[in-house]
C-alpha cells in the first residue's frame, strides 16, 4: 500500500466522484519545504513560523524573515504557501519573547493575543511576509481568532504595513486558523472578511472538550473526532462555503485514516498533514466518493462521543477501503 501511495505521489486527490481535495502539509523549518515537494504536497497548509528561529536566543532580524519566506516560496514555484504568523505562548514558549508567567497559558495571551499586545513583533513579520509576497504564492494566517474585534486589528496591521511599503496586497489571501470553539459558531459573521479558514483540531479539541493537549493523563481522550468537535467543523465549512471561502483543516486530524473520509463528507477542501503523510492521504482521499463520505459524516456527527465515531470508522472503513 505505502508502495502504490508513493508510486502515486505527485498525481492529485481526487475522489471516485470526482471532487479534487488539495493535499498540502505543514512545516516549521525552511527546508522542510523541498521535502514537501518531493513528497508530491501541493501547498504548504500551515507554516508554524514559531518554529523557524525557536533555537536562537534573539529575534530574526526582518531581512532574515523575508530571506526565509523568499526561500520557502521560491522551493514552492506555483503552490501555495500559507504563513500562520507567530503562534506563542499556551504550551509553545519562545526564548526571544517570553510572556508572562499565567496560572492558565492556555486561556491567556496566545497567537493573535500576543501579536496585538506586541504589535512591533507582529508588524515586522508581516513586512517581511509582505516583501517576500512577490516570490510566489503567498497566504498569510492569523492564529487563535476568538473574536472579530482581534482579525480586525490584524488586517488593519497587515494593510498599514502594506501602504506604508507600497505593496499591493489584492493578491494576498488572508485567513484565520479556527481553532476556538466562538470562532467555529461565528463562522458565518468571520467568514465575511477572510478569504479561507485553516481548521486547528489540535487547540480546537482542546478547547471544545476542556482537556489540555499535552495533559499526561486526559490527551489520550482529547480526540478530535468527538461529534461535538465534529459538528463545529461542519458548521464553520458550511458558513464558509455559504460566503463562497475555502476551508482546510491543518490539525492532526487532517492526516488520520480514521478522519479523511469523515472530512471528505464535511466537504472540506484542504488537508494539510505531516509532509511523510502526504503521499498516504493522497492515496486515502483517491478511494473515497465524496457522496458515501456525506453519509459517513451524518452518521459520524449524530454519535454520542468519540468511541462511538471510532467504532463507526473502524466499520465504514471496511466498507470504504
Ligand atoms: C492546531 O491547533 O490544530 C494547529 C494546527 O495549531 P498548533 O498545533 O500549532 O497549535
Ligand atoms: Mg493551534
Amino acid at each position: 500500500l505505502a508502495a502504490l501511495a508513493m508510486a502515486a505521489k505527485d498525481e492529485h486527490a481526487v475522489t471516485l466522484d470526482g471532487v479534487q481535495i488539495e493535499i498540502a502539509g505543514n512545516i516549521a523549518k525552511v527546508k522542510e519545504a523541498e521535502k514537501l515537494v518531493a513528497m508530491g504536497g501541493e501547498a504548504v497548509g500551515l507554516l508554524r513560523s514559531e518554529f523557524l528561529y525557536q533555537d536562537q536566543a534573539s529575534a530574526p532580524s526582518e531581512d532574515e524573515q523575508e530571506q526565509a519566506y523568499r526561500q520557502v516560496l521560491t522551493t514552492l514555484g506555483e503552490r501555495p504557501l500559507v504563513v500562520r504568523t507567530l503562534d506563542v505562548g499556551g504550551d509553545k514558549p519562545l526564548s526571544y519573547l517570553p510572556l508572562p508567567k499565567e496560572d492558565n497559558p492556555f486561556l491567556g495571551e496566545r497567537g493573535i493575543r500576543v501579536g496585538l499586545d506586541k504589535p512591533a513583533v507582529l508588524r515586522q513579520q508581516i513586512r517581511a511576509l509582505l516583501k517576500a509576497a512577490n516570490a510566489g504564492r503567498l497566504r498569510i494566517m492569523f492564529p487563535m481568532v476568538a473574536s472579530l474585534f482581534e482579525l480586525k486589528l490584524a488586517k488593519q496591521v497587515l494593510r498599514e504595513e502594506a501602504e506604508k511599503l507600497a505593496i499591493d496586497i489584492s493578491s494576498i489571501e488572508i485567513g484565520i486558523m479556527i481553532e476556538v470553539p466562538s470562532a467555529a459558531v461565528m463562522a458565518d459573521v468571520l467568514a465575511e472578511h477572510v478569504d479561507f479558514f485553516s481548521i486547528g483540531t489540535n487547540d480546537l479539541t482542546q478547547y471544545t472538550l476542556a482537556i489540555d493537549r499535552g495533559h499526561p493523563k486526559l490527551a489520550a481522550i482529547a480526540d478530535g473526532l468527538h461529534p461535538a468537535v465534529l459538528r463545529l467543523i461542519d458548521m464553520t465549512t458550511k458558513a464558509a462555503h455559504a460566503k463562497g471561502k475555502w476551508v482546510g483543516v491543518c490539525g492532526g486530524l487532517a492526516g488520520e485514516k480514521d478522519a479523511v473520509p469523515i472530512l471528505v463528507g464535511l466537504g472540506i477542501d484542504e488537508l494539510s498533514v505531516s509532509v511523510p503523510s502526504i503521499p498516504q492521504v493522497k492515496y486515502q482521499v483517491r478511494q473515497l466518493s465524496q457522496q458515501a463520505c456525506k453519509q459517513v459524516a451524518a452518521k459520524a456527527m449524530a454519535c454520542a462521543d468519540a468511541k462511538d465515531v471510532r467504532h463507526l470508522m473502524r466499520d465504514e472503513n471496511t466498507l470504504l477501503a
